[in-house]
């Protein structure tokens, strides 16, 4: 059947492994593309720049906002991170989908600007579990653990409106189930068609 190119989006909560399972998702389906964002917080030991992120100071960013440089961008954890449009027009381009690995509110950005985007939202198997798996990541202080669950809670409660959930309780798992939702997105039309719909439930 016919593959057509389509930008997803893949959030969640920070700390449910959304990283690794897109990472994992495109040693998969390797014809995926996948978009570096730009943020404003300090790299993390072992980022690296262009790689993991562009990492910009707060004037770089604004200049871009002003010049109409991002698909979208928000307030994440008091810092700002966004899509390069150039980023994700040069992989739709090459016919190839993109997967944007972005917050809630950048998520609704693209759907309003691209109703035709995919939405898909990585849960955890419980709030328990990304409390555990957020400070066994060791990265961030108490106080930004604290931002993160806060945030997490209001990013679980808009799971409802995206197109396709995913629990990542077991990595091998979730990564097939993911990649499947993405091949059915790609083979089929748009969100009201009936495969689409067994993909909300
Ligand atoms: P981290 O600081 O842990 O790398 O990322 C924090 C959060 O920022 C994650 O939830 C991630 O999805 C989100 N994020 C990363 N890049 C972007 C982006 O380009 N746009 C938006 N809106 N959120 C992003």
């Amino acid at each position: 059947m016919a593959r057509r190119a389509r930008l997803f989006v893949v959030s969640g909560p920070s700390g449910v492994g959304k990283g690794t399972l897109v990472s994992l998702l495109r040693e998969r389906l390797p014809r995926l593309g996948l978009t570096v964002s730009a943020t404003t917080r300090e790299p993390r030991p072992g980022e690296k720049d262009g790689v993991s992120y562009h990492f910009l100071d707060d004037d770089e960013f604004e200049r871009r906002v002003e010049a109409g440089e991002f698909l979208e961008w928000a307030w994440v954890h008091g810092h700002r991170y966004g899509t390069l449009r150039s980023e994700a027009d040069r992989l739709l381009s090459e016919g190839r989908s993109v997967v944007l690995e972005i917050d809630v509110q950048g998520g609704m950005s693209v759907r309003a600007a691209h109703p035709d985007a995919v939405l898909v939202f990585i849960e955890p198997p419980s709030m328990e579990e990304l409390e555990r798996r957020l400070r066994g990541r060791g990265t961030e202080d108490e106080a930004s653990v604290e931002r993160r669950l806060a945030n997490a809670r209001s990013e679980m409660e808009r799971a409802g409106e995206y197109d396709a959930r995913v629990v990542n309780d077991d990595l091998e798992r979730a990564v097939a189930e993911l990649a499947s939702v993405i091949e059915r997105f790609e083979t089929n039309g748009g969100p009201t068609n009936d495969v689409c719909d067994q993909a909300r439930d």
